[in-house]
C-alpha cells in the first residue's frame, strides 16, 4: 500500500484533477490511500476573509467567498460532474459565509473558528476528487480526517495522536478499504479530543500523509507536487540547481528548517519512525523518478548536497562585557523570545561571553527588543549589558550535506568560497550535528552566496 499526497497545485484546477486521475489509475495497483490540499490559494483565501470579516470589510470577505465559489464551481462543471455536487460544495461554502458574518458581528476570531474555516478547502476538493474517479468508474470515497484522526488541542498546529487515531481509523476507514475502495481522505484537519477541528499548520497535508504511512504501515508515502524533487538549491536563484536522486531524512530535516520548502517540517518524524521512505515527484512530470528520501546512511564523504537560504531576517544582538561569567543571562534571553511566541532559527555566542546573538523574522524583531530591554532594565542601566542591537534584512544561508560530517575542510572552504566572493559573513553557527553550516549574510548578498556556493560546491 502507498500513500499519495497531492498538494495544492497538483489540484489547482480541472486540468490538474484530470492529470491527477491519470496518475491515480496508473498506480492502482499499488492500492494508493489519496490525501489531497486544498486547490490552491483557497486556504490562503479562506485565512484572508477571515481576516476581513474581522477587520468588518463585509465587500472584501463577499468577494473572496465569490472567488473561492467559483473556482470549485468551475471545477464541477468543466470535470462534469454530477450537479448535485454542486449544493453539496455549497453547503461548505455557506457555512464559510455564516461564519465571516458572525466574526464580523464579533469582530474578533478565535484560533477555533480559524481552523474551523480552513479546513474546508480540503473538504471541498476531496468531494470533488472523489466525484470524478467515480465518473471514471473507480470506486472511490472521499473522507473528512476529523472522523478519525484525533490530535492535540493546539489550533493552528496541532499534532496527531496515534492510538486514539489508529482506531478510529480502523472503524470508519478500514472497512472501505478492505472492501476494496479507494480513499480519498483531506489533508491539514483533525479533530481534537473534545471534538474541535484542528489543523496541522500551514503545509500540513504532508503531515496527513507521512501519519496515515505510519498507520498503514505503507510500503511508501509519495508526495506529488510541482517540481522535479528536492532540488540542490532553489532554482529561481541559481538556474543550474538540479533534483537530487536521494536525501537521508536527517538532510531533508535540516533543508525544511533552513528554508527550503521541501516538506512540513514534522512530516518526517512518522517515518522515520517505521523507516518509511517518502518519494517527492512532479505531477507535471509523472515519469521523472524525483527524490527519494530514506534513513539511507551511504554517506558520500564531504559532499555538499545542498544550499538553502532564509531571508528577511533580524540579527539581534545582547551584548556588554559585564554578561562575563554571570550565569543565566542566556536563559533569560532565551526566555524573553519564546514568552514572545518568537521562533529562534539560529544561535551564536563566542566564548568571550560578551555577547549573544541570534537571528529572528523581521517582523517580530522589534517587539522582542522592546521586551529584552524591559527585561535586562537593571542590568543595562548598571552598564553590565550595554544593549540590544538589531540588524534588519540579514538572511542565513545553510550548506548541507551528511556527508560533512567529520570531514575536515569543509567549513574551510565555505568560507573560502564567501571570502573570494567579497561577501561579508556576519556570524557563523554550526550544528553539532555537523549535517549542516549556517552563516548569516547581508540580506542583499544572498543570490551571490548561494550561486557562488553553488558552483563551487555542487556543479
Ligand atoms: N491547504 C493547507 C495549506 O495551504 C495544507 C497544505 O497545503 O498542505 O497550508
Ligand atoms: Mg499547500
Amino acid at each position: 500500500m502507498i500513500v499519495m499526497k497531492f498538494g495544492g497545485t497538483s489540484v489547482g484546477n480541472p486540468e490538474m484533477l484530470r492529470r491527477v486521475g491519470d496518475i491515480v489509475i496508473r498506480y492502482l495497483h499499488e492500492k494508493p490511500v489519496v490525501v489531497l490540499s486544498a486547490m490552491s490559494g483557497v486556504t490562503n483565501r479562506l485565512i484572508e476573509g477571515t481576516e476581513l470579516a474581522e477587520a468588518g470589510n463585509r465587500d472584501g470577505y463577499l468577494e473572496t467567498y465569490e472567488s473561492i465559489r467559483m473556482k470549485h464551481l468551475e471545477t464541477i462543471r468543466e470535470l462534469g460532474l454530477d450537479p448535485s455536487l454542486e449544493s453539496e460544495i455549497g453547503d461548505f461554502l455557506n457555512s464559510v459565509l455564516n461564519l465571516w458574518k458572525a466574526i464580523e458581528a464579533l469582530g474578533e476570531v478565535t484560533p477555533r473558528a480559524l481552523d474551523l474555516i480552513s479546513s474546508m478547502g480540503e473538504r471541498m476538493v476531496v468531494r470533488i476528487f472523489a466525484s470524478y474517479l467515480n465518473k471514471l468508474g473507480i470506486m472511490a470515497k472521499s473522507f473528512d480526517a476529523d472522523e478519525f484522526l484525533i490530535t492535540t488541542d493546539t489550533h493552528g498546529n496541532a499534532c496527531p495522536i496515534y492510538k486514539e487515531s489508529k482506531e478510529l481509523f480502523h472503524k470508519k476507514v478500514m472497512p472501505w478499504l478492505e472492501k476494496g475502495g479507494l480513499a480519498v481522505i483531506t489533508g491539514f484537519l483533525g479533530r481534537s479530543k473534545n471534538g474541535r477541528v484542528t489543523t496541522l499548520g500551514r503545509g500540513g497535508s504532508d503531515l496527513t500523509a507521512t501519519f496515515l504511512g505510519n498507520l498503514l504501515d505503507a510500503h511508501e508515502v509519495w508526495i506529488w507536487t510541482d517540481v522535479d524533487g528536492v532540488m540542490t538549491a532553489d532554482p529561481r536563484v541559481v538556474p543550474e540547481a538540479r533534483p537530487l536522486e536521494e536525501l537521508s531524512f536527517v538532510e531533508v530535516a535540516e533543508l525544511s528548517y533552513y528554508g527550503a520548502k521541501v516538506m512540513h517540517p514534522r512530516s518526517l518524524l512518522p517515518l522515520m519512525e517505521k523507516d518509511i521512505p517518502v518519494r517527492i515527484l512532479n505531477t507535471f512530470n509523472p515519469d521523472f523518478p524525483g527524490t527519494i528520501i530514506t534513513r539511507g546512511t551511504k554517506r558520500q564523504r564531504g559532499v555538499v548536497k545542498s544550499i538553502t537560504y532564509i531571508k528577511d531576517l533580524t540579527l539581534l544582538n545582547v551584548t556588554g562585557r559585564g554578561m562575563l561569567g554571570i550565569p543565566g543571562i542566556a536563559a533569560r534571553v532565551f526566555k524573553t523570545v519564546s514568552e514572545k511566541g518568537a521562533n529562534i532559527l539560529m544561535i551564536s555566542q563566542s566564548s568571550s561571553e560578551q555577547n549573544i546573538c541570534f537571528v529572528v523574522k523581521q517582523r517580530e524583531a522589534q517587539n522582542l527588543v522592546d521586551s529584552l530591554k524591559k527585561e535586562f532594565e537593571l542590568e543595562i542601566y548598571r552598564r553590565d549589558i550595554e544593549g540590544v542591537e538589531k540588524l534588519d534584512d540579514v538572511a542565513i544561508i545553510s550548506v548541507v550535506g551528511a556527508g560533512m560530517r567529520g570531514t575536515p575542510g569543509i567549513a574551510g572552504r565555505v568560507f573560502t568560497i564567501t571570502g573570494k566572493n567579497g561577501i561579508n559573513v556576519i556570524a557563523i553557527a554550526q550544528g553539532s550535528s555537523e549535517y549542516n553550516i549556517s552563516f548569516v549574510v547581508d540580506g542583499r548578498e544572498v543570490e551571490k552566496a548561494v550561486k557562488s556556493l553553488h558552483r563551487e560546491l555542487i556543479e
